[in-house]
Order: C-alpha cells, then structure tokens, then sequence
C-alpha cells in the first residue's frame, strides 16, 4: 500500500483546540506525522517561537512570498495574513509522512481544490458556550480579538458541511485517536494508491 504521506487540514473555531489536539497527536506518533509550520503576519503569542508555531513574517515579506509561489495557499483572517509554505509539504509527503495543515476554511478549500485527495477534519467544541469558555481561559486574546473571532466562527459554520468528518472535541484523548484512526484510514482509499493499483494491473494482464 501507499508509502506517500496523506495530506490532511484540520479546521476549527479558534478556541476549538486545534493546538491542543496537534500537539497530542505529534508527541503519540512523532514519527508518523509532520505538522506544517505557516506564515503569517499576526504577533506572536507569549510563549510562541519564530519557525516552531509559525515563521512570524512583515506583510512585505508575506507578499514576497506570494509573488514567488512559495504558498501553497493563503488567506486573510481576522486582519492577518496566514499561509503554507510548499516545499516542506511536498517533501515530507515524498518522505512518507502524513502532513497535518491547522488552516482556516477559505485555505483548507483551496487545498482541497489544488490536491482533491485531501482530508478535511473541522474540529469542534461540544457546544458554542465552551468555545466561548475556552477563548477566554486561553487567555491570550483582548475581549474585543474574543468578540471578532466568535463573530468569525458564526461565518465559518457555514461551510462545515463541506469537510470530511466533524472531530467533538470534548474528551481531549478521544478526539486525538479519532482523528489519528481517520488519517490512517486515508491510507487504503483508492485514490491514495493510485500506483499500487496500476502495479497489480500489469502484474496481472503479464500473468
Ligand atoms: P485553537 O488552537 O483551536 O485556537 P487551543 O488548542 O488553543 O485552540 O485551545 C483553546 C483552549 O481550550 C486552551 O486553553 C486549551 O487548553 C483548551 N482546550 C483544548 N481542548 C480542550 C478539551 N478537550 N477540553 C477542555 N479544554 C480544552
Ligand atoms: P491563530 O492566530 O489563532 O494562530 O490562527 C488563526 C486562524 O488561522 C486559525 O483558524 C488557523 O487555523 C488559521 N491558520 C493558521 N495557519 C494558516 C495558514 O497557513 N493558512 C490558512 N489559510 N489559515 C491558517
């Protein structure tokens, strides 16, 4: 079976605890996943380091970056850029990782437009109060960044339809098997072993 990496993007409310869920997922398996490191043009958090979290970048470098095609999408939230560099993806596919994109939705569908392989997980609270609850336990956001980003996952739910599989986050643990099992699940689809399938085929018209 396939010795490529899946590409899969996880989505989310902010709040949701995307963060959270990657870090758990990549300490169980640290082998078997690369998680991409984006770009973006927001400040950095306490706590958050340039090329760990993201490559904290001026809105000229970004556009730079644009310019060159070294993006394999982007997308405006919230006032900031956000976007994925291609070459560290392309590679570790090749090297057999499943890569993990934590984008927002206008991103993740362009993704999905560019490779239809794509496996899209949206990740949620169990309900809109805990998302609330979490954003403001977090800590990190002045209640008026709180307001827009609330604001902005009303937007988002509109498009929740569109992705694979919806990920409660409520049971932290849970969550991470559930979405480990569905990325390994990736692996024998079809359309993930496009090669093997066209191996047995000569294999078998040479019999
Ligand atoms: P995101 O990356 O989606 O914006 P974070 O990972 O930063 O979200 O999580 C937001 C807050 O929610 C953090 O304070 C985190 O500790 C908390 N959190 C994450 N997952 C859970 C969970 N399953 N149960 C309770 N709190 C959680
Ligand atoms: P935060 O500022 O909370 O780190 O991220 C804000 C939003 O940007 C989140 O929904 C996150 O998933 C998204 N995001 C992070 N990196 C990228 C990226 O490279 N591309 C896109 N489209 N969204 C991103």
């Amino acid at each position: 079976m396939t010795k490529k990496g899946i590409l899969a993007v996880v989505s989310g409310f902010s709040g949701a605890g995307k963060g959270t869920l990657m870090k758990e997922l990549l300490q169980a398996h640290k082998d078997q996943y690369a998680l991409s490191v984006s770009a973006t043009t927001r400040q950095p958090r306490a706590g958050e380091e340039h090329g760990r979290e993201y490559f904290f970048v001026t809105k000229e470098e970004f556009e730079q970056m644009i310019r060159e095609d070294a993006l394999i999408e982007y997308a405006c939230y919230v006032g900031n850029y956000y976007g994925t560099p291609k070459s560290y993806v392309l590679e570790q596919m090749e090297a057999g990782r499943d890569v993990i994109l934590e984008i927002e939705i206008q991103g993740a569908l362009k993704v999905k437009e560019r490779f239809p392989d794509t496996l899209l997980l949206f990740v949620t609270p169990p309900s809109a109060a805990e998302l609330e609850n979490r954003l403001k336990g977090r800590g990190t956001e002045s209640s008026q960044v709180i307001r827009s980003r609330l604001k902005r996952a009303v937007e988002e739910s509109e498009f929740m339809e569109k992705y694979d599989y919806i990920l409660i986050n409520d049971d932290l643990h849970a969550c991470v098997r559930e979405m480990h099992e569905l990325i390994q699940v990736q692996h024998l689809r079809a359309g993930s072993n496009k090669e093997w399938i066209e191996k047995i085929k000569e294999e078998l018209r040479s019999l």
